[in-house]
């Protein structure tokens, strides 16, 4: 029978980036179960994570107490990662002693050898406070800007290309106006399983009328609701998009007022398209020439185009180039600055555009001020009470770029919060030796997990449900999540680790007010200092953000409610004209060959979040997929001899796993598609570390392995 909760407690979901509003019911400190709310991104919908994915916070697993590695126990990047065995390599600490080692260690290691010794990893699942908080203590503790989190991992191309583009790196509309769109282009993502609530708005548009194009060498659920869905090769994003924008370009279907009034840099960029006709690029995308011009039309002619994209775009060495040519599309036709139009690149976690937003990338400040600016830096020195000469000047290291500075044995400490880029670095058994090496590694954390494993103290942290603190979703909206828990044992708030951690670096951040088990208003504290870095957070105080739940930024106006369509009249950038970059063809870094034939594509799937931490602990969560598995056309599995279920072996030429083989027809024949959220196939050890030039974000959508059964 159904219990009754004493409590209900209004707040969000820990997981993707739609940001679906929850409400906890909660009996004697536990989550009886989870109720979708009326949020403006979900309307009361969840899916199968948000609804069952809560019950990781009382595994029997969680830390309860600070650990600190054993004298005897030697860091193993090879060694098992389960969590029994790990568990021996430590000794339970008093907080006093672990911080005392963390701080006091990390503070020798800077003064011994210098600021950009260290580096931290924030997290995309904390709060924008967390982050706030996070990268201060980074800039003024460690003294450097070595800060960065998983956007590195998951959309600095998209950003890199937005931001140079049309001057902000946000989405310019929410999800929800697909409904209000004529035509739909979903490319490089599979929302259906990585942002379920949002597919539902796509289907339900498409119920009412609208157009849907989705693009992507593998064929998702989404595509049964599709007018169109262009399989093209993978990797060959850049030659699909300029022979789409050749056709728009050759066939006078462009926007020509709105370029000559709002853009720059157009005339070099069509000149650009000449060599891109769809006759020329069939070759090379496997995409029938008509279907391109079909789909030019219908994109450059309807009265309302919107483009949304994942990681099947960004994961490139030419990420950033793919993402260039959809924002080009757009401009060229006039297709953003209005509802219904628009380029939305869909967020991977709950809060990877707020921890963005508020500093924790290593060239930017909050708002994406970049640190070699001056008045930026004097802006932040005059908040924190420092001389500008006292913040460094220079970008700091980016995620992939610390773990080779440690592996080259420049880097010797490493503060690891919420993170785990032990699974989800590439090339990951080389990050795991580079962390093994560090004189330091502090990793705070819910679980051992397999970053955990190589640390030298652990200080276990707070659940999503056990804190409050504010999460900007996909769509810009700043919303509350409130504290449901207590915690177990001896973990802590997150936010006071971090100002108990600053102590220790010899900042003194106790005005905060947090406390070990309540920092509710010093969270508040922190969110009304960090918008006065904040221009677009001007009208959202903690107190509004309470009083209403959730705010749209840019809010300039307390009285008012924010935008959520921007871009109406200028784009941010010098005289607000949004800018052309053309884009060429560069291929994978790694492409196959006889000895490694089939392309490998990871990426993630409905029941399992990330590199799995926290969903492999969810009862209902694991049940139904609890075993590690790889997506294979059925003709490829039949080639190698593997039935169904059977083993099958990947090997790149930097690893192997082993793991389940599952038929898939929506896998093109010579790919493999597998969820990195396995600990004991971590795929990760198989991707390639070859990085996008510009945004420096890894290849983990294209890699060469070789297969066998077994
Ligand atoms: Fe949570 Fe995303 Fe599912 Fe909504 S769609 S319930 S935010 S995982």
């Amino acid at each position: 029978a159904l219990q009754a909760a004493d409590r209900v407690v209004d707040s969000l979901c820990p997981y993707c980036g739609v940001g679906c509003q929850v409400s906890y019911h909660v009996k004697d400190d536990q989550i009886l179960h989870v109720e979708g709310r009326g949020g403006p991104a979900n309307e009361g919908r969840l899916c199968v994570k948000g609804r069952y994915g809560f019950d990781y916070a009382r595994h029997p697993q969680r830390l309860t107490v600070p650990l600190i590695r054993r004298a005897d126990a030697p860091k193993d990047p090879r060694a098992a990662t389960d969590p029994a065995s790990a568990r021996a390599q430590f000794r339970e600490a008093s907080w006093e002693e672990a911080l005392a080692l963390a701080g006091g260690t990390l503070r020798h290691l800077r003064n011994t050898h210098g600021p950009r010794a260290l580096a931290g990893f924030g997290s995309a699942k904390g709060s924008n406070e967390e982050a706030y908080l996070f990268q201060k203590l980074v800039r003024l503790g460690f003294g450097s800007n070595n800060v960065d989190h998983c956007t590195r991992l998951c959309h600095a191309s998209s950003v890199a290309a937005l931001l140079e583009g049309i001057g902000s790196g946000a989405v310019s509309n929410p999800v929800m106006d697909v409904m209000q769109a004529e035509v739909v282009i979903v490319i490089g993502a599979n929302p259906v399983v990585n942002h379920p609530v949002a597919a539902t708005w796509i289907k339900n548009a498409v119920k009412q009328g609208t157009q849907l194009v989705v693009m992507d060498p593998r064929r998702s659920e989404l595509c049964r609701h599709a007018a169109h869905h262009l399989a093209f090769r993978p990797d060959t994003d850049v030659a699909l998009l300029n022979s789409l924008m050749h056709v728009i370009v050759e066939e006078g279907l462009t926007d020509t007022r709105f370029i000559a009034e709002r853009t720059e840099g157009f005339e070099a960029f069509a000149e650009n398209l000449r060599g891109f006709s769809p006759e020329a690029m069939a070759a090379v995308t496997g995409i029938a020439p008509e279907t391109v011009r079909t789909v030019a039309r219908l994109y450059a002619k309807s009265r309302g185009s919107m483009i949304l994209w994942g990681m099947g775009v960004s994961q490139h060495v030419h990420g950033t180039d793919n993402a260039r040519c959809l924002i080009a599309l757009a401009l060229m036709t006039g297709q953003i600055g209005r509802p219904g139009t628009g380029l939305h690149p869909l967020r991977g976690q709950n809060n990877v555009q707020g921890a963005s937003d508020a500093g924790l990338i290593p060239m930017m400040y909050p708002d994406y001020h970049p640190v070699g600016d001056p008045a930026a830096r004097a802006a932040a020195a005059a908040l924190w009470g420092v001389a500008p000469e006292a913040l460094d000047a220079e970008k700091g290291l980016t995620v992939v770029e610390v773990m080779r500075a440690a592996e080259a044995g420049r880097l010797k400490g490493l503060y690891v919060m919420g993170e785990n880029p032990a699974m989800s670095d590439p090339d990951a058994t080389h990050a795991r030796e580079a962390m093994a090496q560090l004189d330091m590694l502090v990793v705070q954390d819910l679980f051992l997990t397999e970053t955990a494993c190589l640390a030298d103290v652990v200080l276990p942290a707070s659940a999503f449900a056990e804190k409050t603190g504010s999460f900007t979703n996909t769509d810009r909206l700043v919303q509350l999540g409130r504290r449901a828990l207590g915690l177990p044992g001896q973990a802590r708030q997150d936010l006071w680790i971090l100002t108990a951690m600053a102590g220790h670096l010899g900042l003194d951040w106790r005005a905060y007010g947090a406390t070990p088990t309540d920092c509710d208003a010093a969270a508040g504290r922190v969110f009304d200092e960090m918008r006065q870095l904040m221009p677009t957070l001007q009208g959202l105080s903690w107190a509004r953000l309470q009083r209403e739940g959730a705010v749209t930024y840019p809010c300039t106006d307390a009285q008012a409610p924010g935008e959520r369509v921007v871009f109406t009249d200028h784009f941010p950038r010098p005289g607000g004209k949004a800018l052309f970059v053309p884009a060429q063809l560069i291929p994978a870094d790694e492409r196959p060959d006889a000895e490694y034939p089939q392309v490998l594509i990871t990426g993630r799937q409905l029941e399992h979040w990330h590199t799995g931490s926290m969903t492999r602990r969810s009862g209902v969560l694991d049940a139904l997929e609890p075993d590690p598995v790889a997506l294979l056309h059925p003709q490829d599995l039949a080639a190698l001899g593997v039935v169904p279920g059977g083993l099958v072996t990947l090997q790149s030429r930097r690893g192997e796993v082993s793991l389940y083989a599952r038929a898939d027809e929506g896998t093109p024949p010579g790919a493999v598609f597998v969820a990195f959220c396995w600990f004991e196939a971590a795929i990760n050890r198989l991707t390639n570390p070859a990085l996008d030039p510009v945004a420096e974000i890894p290849e983990f959508k294209y890699c060469a392995v070789r297969l066998r059964a077994g």
